[in-house]
């Protein structure tokens, strides 16, 4: 029977002990993660928050009462325990923080009672995702989920304190708003006192931020939770949290600045990382061709080797046709797997075709001294050799090759890349590698939507050298932009760029994206209407926050960061959302569901 705790006082968390409370009589509470029996003892783990520390029940010091009593304690009871405090009788155990100490219980309340636990209150348990998401509450006991909230709010109060102390101002954007122009599909909200409208749930409070620009708040912050509703992929958040931020009367440099001295305070403070600033910066343009990647792993070499020169006359006609039509021929080394099966190359060219490739060419030299090209009996005399020269291929190497358009061939060897020095174990996994990739393109081409699309938003300042190609469409490709990422160890942190302040630059960007002042109005019309009465130049930047606590946390997952997360296909298991709602809801809306069958607008 489950008592009450009246009369009693917490006397601190499980582990806030020390030797110096030894003696002391401690009342303590938590859950029960183990008892075991010894005869005429009775040993409980007690776990909080804090930790485990070890309660002794002896019969000789407790009584027969409490002695009954915790004989009938199981796992995951919720108890009170008074007792003294004393150095432990048994060995003393390393692992924990209160491993030389014990309570010596007197009294013991059982607070509630459990039911046998679904799955082990411990980490390193192979319990499959969908039972520990749909029993969320117990899963988020394990120590190594409390470890990660607990790195999560630590983020979150350094972040806090670091930006007010710079000036910016905590404020909130609504949730129940008008579309923004990020480009993902938005969650919409059917409105009841406007039947047939609708609210969008932000993508991200872009609009907001720059209007608090333009009404002189000068800096803003805030740790905004963001919604878009895009295609399933398992490590993605349906709804996220990004720490937003926009600063007035700004260039490049200064975003930067004040950034990088965030990330040192709060990687320091969270995890004890002294990041070394500047850091690296690399124009879009050198990480596409070092790297074939905007988001550049550079914790390990094997960089792109770029063959366009070197094959554009080559008697193998994939390559010298890639080349002629302004497309790409890239390589990389593949240092010292050069006798690679030929299972693992075929799968290597799968993997390359999935990724948009035509196909794989491959050089290998054998540790044996033979050589073995896939397209050896295409070539010319000495092309082999040039190749291999320019990719300083040595005894025992692979070269890949992959050729077909610019974009293609570099990012597909990019993936490689990345893929191989994973499977290789080429990274050092103890670093931390932090990047700016800046100047980014200002736009796009999209296949599906044929036309240019801006590559971050249409609110991105364009390099003020390249506004004259605003106006010609055959020259957007050129056009670079003020838009920066934070990169970290190859996943992209954060991103964010200077922002139009001079509205007929805004109207060639409308223009150039194909979209009618009539439809920029429709979207957007408020903030345009607020730029007419004087903006300062601003800028901004978002992280992913819970990005960063998956790579601070070294988490597997970014479910293990999130306290109640939803799973790929967007629904959360623990209360079943979404779900259908009552006929009645659905009439005070308006609104009237379209059974699935016939839903042929269902996403992917
Ligand atoms: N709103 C942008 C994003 O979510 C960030 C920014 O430009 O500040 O990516």
């Amino acid at each position: 029977m489950a008592e009450s705790m009246t009369g009693l006082k917490r006397s601190s968390r499980c582990t806030a002990i020390s030797e110096d409370d030894i003696g002391k009589e401690l009342t303590l509470m938590g859950w029960v993660q183990k008892r075991r029996n010894l005869g005429a003892l009775i040993f409980v783990d007690l776990r909080d928050i804090s930790g485990i520390v070890q309660i002794l029940f002896d019969e000789d010091i407790c009584g027969h009462e409490v002695f009954e009593k915790a004989g009938s304690l199981r796992s995951e009871f919720v108890i009170a325990v008074t007792g003294k405090l004393q150095k432990r009788g048994g060995a003393v155990n390393k692992d924990l923080k209160t491993g030389s100490l014990e309570l010596a219980a007197t009294a013991l309340r059982i607070l509630s009672e459990s039911e046998t636990p679904v799955f082990p209150i411990e980490d390193d348990i192979n319990t499959k995702e969908e039972i520990r998401l749909k029993y969320r509450s117990l899963d988020l006991r394990r120590p190594a989920i409390q470890r990660n909230l607990i790195l999560r709010s630590k983020v979150m109060q350094s972040v806090r304190s670091f930006l007010t102390d710079e000036g910016f101002l905590e404020i909130e954007t609504p949730m129940l708003t008008k579309s923004t122009p990020e480009g993902a599909r938005d969650y919409l909200v059917p409105s009841r006192v406007h039947p047939g409208e609708f609210y969008a749930l932000p993508q991200s409070p872009q609009l907001f931020k720059q209007l608090l620009m333009v009404s002189g708040y000068d800096r803003y912050f805030q740790i905004a939770r963001c919604f878009r509703d895009e295609d399933l992929r398992a490590d993605r958040q349906p709804e996220f949290t990004q720490i937003d931020m926009e600063l007035s009367f700004v260039d490049v440099d200064d975003v930067l600045d004040v950034n990088e001295r965030l990330l040192q305070k709060v990687f320091k403070e969270a995890i004890g990382l002294e990041i070394e600033l500047p850091l690296q910066r690399m124009t879009w343009d050198s990480a596409m061709e070092r790297y074939g990647s905007d988001k550049p792993d550079t914790r390990f070499s094997m960089e792109l080797i770029r063959l366009s020169e070197t094959v554009a006359d080559s008697g193998f006609s994939v390559f010298s046709d890639a080349v002629k039509n302004n497309g790409g021929v890239y390589a990389i080394n593949v240092k010292g797997q050069g006798d690679m099966p030929r299972k693992r190359l075929d799968k290597l060219t799968e993997d390359a075709k999935g990724l948009g490739a035509a196909g794989l060419a491959y050089i290998q030299l054998k540790s044996d001294g033979n050589r073995k090209a896939s397209f050896e009996k295409f070539l010319k005399d000495g092309e082999l050799d040039s190749i291999i020269n320019k990719c300083q291929g040595e005894t025992g190497d692979l070269i890949l090759i992959v050729s077909g358009t610019l974009k293609i061939s570099r990012e597909v060897l990019g993936q490689l890349r990345v893929n191989l020095a994973k499977e290789l174990g080429l990274i050092d996994e103890s670093k931390y590698n932090f990047l700016w990739v800046v100047d980014f393109p200002m736009f796009e081409w999209s296949d599906t939507e044929n036309r240019y699309m801006a590559m971050h938003h249409p609110f991105t300042m364009p390099y003020e050298e390249d506004l004259h190609l605003l106006s010609d469409k055959e020259a957007l490709g050129k056009v670079r932009s003020k838009a920066y990422d934070i990169v970290l160890n190859g996943t992209e942190l954060g991103g964010g760029s200077i922002r139009i302040h001079r509205s007929d630059i805004q109207e060639k960007m409308f223009e150039a994206l194909g979209l009618s002042l009539d439809e920029a109005n429709e979207r957007f019309g408020f903030l345009l209407t607020a730029f007419k009465y004087g903006v300062p130049p601003h800028a901004g930047l978002a992280y992913g926050l819970d990005r960063m606590i998956m790579l601070m946390a070294k988490a597997q997952s970014i479910r293990d960061v999130i306290a109640f997360p939803k799973v790929k296909d967007a629904s959360d298991l623990m209360c079943d959302a979404p779900s259908v709602v009552d006929k009645k809801q659905l009439d005070e809306l308006f609104i009237s569901t379209i059974p699935e069958e016939n839903n042929e607008g269902k996403g992917e």
